[in-house]
């Protein structure tokens, strides 16, 4: 059928290019297979399209970061994240230790200084922990429409080298962002990072942010319509971190990324498209999914600002 030779084409229009590397600095993904490659389609309505490694499974990283603050606004409300996370692109990496200088508040929710504080507001206050991360790992289950799992490998390789997520949680408890211990909150952030998905899966939970937070499968309501448009815009301005401009002019699409090698898109009302490669640019997004989604973009007219 036309939509998998489409997928399949365009897969091998871009294996040719091996620049970029795996994620070095966890050592547990530098080891992953640099060839692997898929990519999905995901309809509202529920029709499923792919070609390549479409069922292999990977770590979420940071594209756990829009579903995770989807939930902290379900469950605290809008005021209540706002009050710690803000809304505006910095412009800077993703681990960058980046906070607003008078008040202390992370600038947004993708970069991991808003991430770690947007863990610590998925569920209800003064959860254990442990059970804080059962609340986000059962909510990506949700987003995905099956029971997800972590991978205890990627997750202890993490901790084992997160200096840095734990001096940015350390300075975000300076400014109280953070009122729990700093080391647990990265404890269960980084466990939030280390779940498994397929590009299959990605490609659901993008679709259920394109089908106003209903997944087209199971049919269950896992958002709101307001939360799934604060998520989308947070997404189309910081999703691709400093690559935001690149990723808008040329793409256009909303997205988030994920230093595994996940790539997702969502587009209102239309698709959720995932994409996996692990070789990573400097930015830290995967060399290959960036090209699948130029392609898309333009093979399709899929950008935002276009007249379909
Ligand atoms: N767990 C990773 C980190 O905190 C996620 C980064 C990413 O995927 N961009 O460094």
């Amino acid at each position: 059928s036309p939509i998998p030779d489409y997928l399949t084409e365009v897969l091998g229009d871009v294996a040719s290019d091996t620049s970029g590397a795996p994620a070095g600095y966890i050592p547990e993904l530098a080891v992953a297979d640099p060839e692997l490659l898929g990519a999905v389609f995901a309809t509202v309505d529920g029709e499923v399209y792919g070609a390549g490694d479409i069922d292999t499974e990977f770590t979420i990283q940071s594209i756990s970061k829009p579903f995770t603050y989807a939930l902290a606004l379900s469950d605290r409300g809008f005021d209540a994240v706002l009050a710690k996370v803000g809304v505006e692109p910095s412009g800077e990496a993703f681990n960058e230790i980046s906070l607003e200088s008078d008040t202390g508040r992370p600038r947004n929710p993708m970069i991991n200084a808003g991430a770690i504080t947007v863990h610590s507001l998925a569920g209800a206050a003064d959860l254990h922990p442990e059970v804080r991360v059962e609340r986000v790992v059962q909510g990506l289950s949700a987003f995905a429409g099956r029971p997800l799992k972590i991978d205890e490998a990627v997750c202890v390789s993490e901790m084992e080298n997160a200096y840095r997520n734990l001096a940015i949680a350390h300075m975000l408890r300076s400014y109280n962002v953070l009122t729990d211990d700093p080391r647990g909150i990265v404890e269960g952030y980084i466990r939030q990072c280390s779940v498994l998905v397929t590009a299959r899966d990605l490609a659901m939970m993008a679709a259920t942010l394109a089908n106003r937070g209903v997944n087209p499968l199971s049919g269950e309501r896992v958002i709101h319509e307001p939360v799934v448009r604060q998520v989308l815009s947070v997404m189309a301005t910081c999703g691709m971190y400093d690559a935001a401009g690149d990723w808008a002019t040329q793409v256009g699409i909303p997205a988030k990324s994920g230093v595994a090698g996940g790539l997702i898109g969502a587009l209102p009302g239309q698709i959720g498209i995932a994409t996996f490669s692990p070789r990573l640019d400097p930015h830290g997004n995967s060399v290959r999914g960036v090209s699948l989604f130029e392609r898309f973009s333009s093979d399709m007219g899929l950008h935002v600002m276009e007249v379909p």
